[in-house]
């Protein structure tokens, strides 16, 4: 533009701000409530609606200590004016234009300023702008919240031109009639978008701000129904339907909807982007697979507009309903793209917030809680197990050898460790359970509701041992291990603060007592788990020190009386502690994995002990014996030992009945089929132990073949007490046997359960009322003179 233009420009601005009459005019409510609002939704200090005259801005709205008036080359709105668009200003002293304006050299030193530009009659005659005496890094999602107040402020200039248009008029008059149509509207828009506005601004939960805006419109505009619709993260299909005046059927359609052209209005408006206007629902295609839906819940029109997020995303629809046919007018357009507008900026406001919020309480590495987020954990665990009279345990978890990582692989190879770490930690908790990072190599895990110190310890263990497995990093391998504190409340502790600082001190001593290793806050929790240690210690020595045996418990064929089966029990003679029974030993077997071996060491035994008997006794003669399930569940190198033990002895392996769980053949953990289908080649028989404690699912004896279960010594104690336990019993054995396996009744105490039994036609059966279980030299003796 050359100068001449310029000035008519500036002469043109002038006379519209001369139109608006509000230079020099009294404070107004409608203006200054906008101000109220820029200043909350900025979080800026000062605020102001300044008109720009020739020389001097003058603000017609401002809150606090400001001049009303400054000359126009002292005002940073100048800019605003000058270059017809938002003046983002994120520190006024590296700002050249800006930094020797009075207000920023001398009181209050204004450092950022935002300024968007306000139209009348299309000429800009001022600006909406906040400002604060600290800098601040102003983010798109401000700008355009401004320029939704510069719209309220527009709208208000309109409705100033529209009074004063129809000012002369006389009333009554078509011209009169139509201006006082179209004020009315802009006010109602005007009430919407400033309430929607405040809801925002008080930060009202989006939910409730979403209803809040369509119980506005249908205020404002009683024969519309309206709805908002929420796209799901991927974008493609429905997640939330708000829409409060339109039948529950017709919403519960809508959600889990995918969206694409043709799927009804709202569908087709989120999936293209633009706006869908249906004046007739019954007639338009877009409606062809919905139009029963549409006429139960009696729907003639939809215009869908979508909602669209400050970065181009599309975040779903807003709709108005009419039960007739009916064709939008402008106010209406009007109406729904402004709603449309208002439900992206508290969506932004929301989804900005949510980031705040998880940028504030999780680690940006790991993605785990932070230690903000965890003391809240606690906190809550500490609420719940009160109110439960329940337990939790809190662990602290430094990770040792980690420095050293750091310090050869370099920062980014420990920041793919503590990554691979975290996920592995979290991995060994239960889904209510909890693990943080609390910074560095330090992490917290809270065990809700623990029953017994073992199961702490199971999880502590698992943990280790996960932390212990290689780290690949990128092409560098590192290996670390994890020193682990616990405290448990209540007992240690009923206090965050308290109970923080006893994990803290028990992951110390883990660290001075050699690392990798788990330790107690209190004294008698530590000798129990000391006591365990030592325990495994010497289990690991037992086999090799000669101190495990094998007892036998003889098994009778009830109908006959004769014995050809016996079961394995295993002792094991400890040399302080006396003879052990499997009960105190089995379970720290399996989590140190001594399993493997013992199991071999087992299997060798017995299957020597049935050949030797099969030739004394009775040549079919065969040995139950137990098994863990985790000797099934492991596939490390150690897993197939007691397979291959079986296997390299095919003369023995017929005489073997393996007893599996239940549990096992439920679960089928991986690899289980492959494993019993080798026994089986191998001649082995299998039994179901335990059956019927609750896991009993008949279609397993027929999958697997299996050819006893073991009906447990719970059972039998009820058969002589109740008519319905024989009944129960009979029935078991009638449908074991249709499924070709034996019946094996366990614990029979009494003369008259054997009885019952062989009334049921249970065809074998142990206990002590039949023999104790015995060392092989008595249990020899005992088959010799049956
Ligand atoms: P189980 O397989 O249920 O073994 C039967 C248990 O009941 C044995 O206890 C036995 O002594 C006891 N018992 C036998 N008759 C009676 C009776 O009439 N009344 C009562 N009250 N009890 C009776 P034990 O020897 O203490 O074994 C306990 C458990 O340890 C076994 O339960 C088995 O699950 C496990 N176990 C034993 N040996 C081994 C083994 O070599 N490997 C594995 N993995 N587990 C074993
Ligand atoms: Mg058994």
């Amino acid at each position: 533009m050359n100068e001449r233009e310029l000035m008519s420009a500036e002469v043109s601005r002038l006379r519209a701000l001369e139109h608006l009459a509000l230079l020099d005019t009294l404070p107004e409510e409608r203006f200054d409530r906008v101000i109220r609002l820029a200043m909350a939704l900025m979080n800026m200090p000062y605020a102001y609606i300044s008109l720009v005259s020739d020389d001097r801005t003058w603000a017609k709205a401002t809150f606090d200590s400001l001049p009303y008036e400054s000359s126009r080359e002292q005002s940073i709105c100048q800019f605003t004016i000058e270059n017809k668009t938002p003046t983002v200003i994120n520190d006024t002293l590296v700002d050249e234009r800006v930094n020797q304006l009075e207000y920023v050299i001398n009181a209050p030193n204004i450092r950022s300023y935002i300024g968007v530009p306000l139209n009348y009659n299309g000429e800009i005659v001022g600006a909406l702008c906040a400002l604060d005496t600290c800098t601040h890094q102003i983010a798109q999602e401000k700008i355009n919240l401004l320029k939704d107040l510069a719209a309220i402020v527009e709208n208000e200039f309109e409705t100033q031109r529209l009074k004063i248009k129809s000012h002369g008029l006389q009333q009554q008059g078509d011209e009169w009639k139509d201006l006082s149509t179209k004020l009315q509207s802009k006010e109602q828009l005007n009430v919407l978008r400033a309430h929607t506005l405040e809801l925002v601004a008080q930060g009202t939960p989006i939910q409730s701000t979403l209803h809040e805006m369509i119980a506005g419109v249908e205020r404002e505009f009683p024969q519309m129904m309206c709805s908002i619709l929420l796209l799901d993260q991927s974008g493609k299909r429905v997640e939330k339907c708000y829409a409060p005046s339109l039948p529950d059927f017709y919403n519960q359609a809508i959600v889990g909807l995918t969206i694409g052209a043709g799927v009804g209005s709202c569908g087709t408006a989120a999936s293209t982007a633009k706006r869908v206007i249906v004046s007739d629902i019954m007639i338009h295609p877009y409606w062809k697979g919905f139009t029963e839906l549409a006429s139960k819940a009696n729907l003639g029109s939809c215009w869908s507009e979508p909602i669209i997020s400050s970065e181009g995303a599309v975040l779903g629809t807003f709709a108005i309903y009419h039960q007739y046919i009916r064709e939008p007018q402008q106010i209406e357009i009007s109406l729904i793209e402004q709603s449309a507008h208002l439900a992206s900026i508290a969506l932004d406001r929301h989804f900005a917030n949510k980031l705040i919020w998880k940028q504030a309480n999780y680690d940006a590495l790991t993605g785990l809680p932070n230690r903000e987020l965890s003391s809240v954990h606690i906190n809550v665990a500490i609420n719940n197990s009160k109110r439960n009279k329940q337990k939790f345990a809190l662990m602290f978890l430094d990770l040792d050898r980690f420095k050293e990582v750091n310090d050869t692989l370099g920062h980014d190879a420990g920041d793919l460790l503590l990554i691979e770490a975290a996920a592995r930690i979290q991995s060994c908790v239960r889904a209510n359970d909890s693990v943080a990072r609390l910074g560095g190599d330090e992490f917290v895990v809270v065990l809700n509701n623990i029953h017994d110190q073992l199961g702490v310890e199971k999880v502590a263990r698992n943990i280790m041992q996960q932390l212990t497995k290689p780290f690949l990093l990128n092409t560098d391998v590192a290996h670390v291990s994890a020193s682990i504190g616990i405290t448990i409340y209540p007992d240690d502790g009923n206090e965050l603060d308290v109970l923080m600082k006893n994990a803290d001190q028990a992951m110390y001593r883990a660290k001075e007592l050699g690392r990798d290793r788990f330790d107690y806050f209190t004294t008698q929790m530590r000798d129990v788990a000391n006591d365990r240690r030592l325990l495994i210690e010497d289990l690991r020595q037992a086999i090799s020190n000669n101190e495990l045996v094998l007892h036998y418990q003889p098994i009778i064929d009830i109908n006959s009386g004769t014995i050809k089966c016996a079961e394995a029990l295993l002792r094991w003679q400890h040399p302080t502690r006396g003879v052990l029974y499997p009960e105190s030993f089995i379970e720290l077997s399996d989590e140190s994995g001594i399993t493997f071996s013992l199991t071999e060491w087992v299997l060798l035994e017995t299957m020597h002990q049935a050949h030797a008997w099969s030739e004394l006794i009775d040549e079919k003669f065969k040995i139950f014996v137990n098994t863990s399930l985790r000797q099934f569940i492991d596939n490390g190198r150690h897993s197939l030992g007691w397979l291959t033990v079986i296997e390299n002895n095919p003369i023995f392996s017929s005489h073997l009945v393996l007893e599996v769980s239940e549990k096992l053949l439920v679960e089928q953990p991986f690899g289980v089929k492959d494993k019993i289908e080798r026994l089986i080649d191998c001649g082995v028989e299998i039994a179901i132990h335990d059956f019927s404690t609750g896991y009993s699912s008949l279609g397993f004896i027929k999958q697997f073949n299996v050819n006893y279960v073991k009906i447990n010594q719970q059972f039998i104690s009820q058969i002589s007490d109740t008519k319905d336990g024989q009944a129960l019993c009979e029935a078991m054995v009638a449908m074991a046997n249709k499924l070709g396996a034996k019946v094996v009744a366990q614990g029979i105490e009494q003369p008259q359960q054997l009885n019952l039994l062989a009334e049921t036609g249970c065809e074998l059966g142990q206990g002590f009322h039949i023999a104790y279980p015995m060392d092989t030299v008595q249990c020899t003796d005992f088959l010799m003179n049956k």
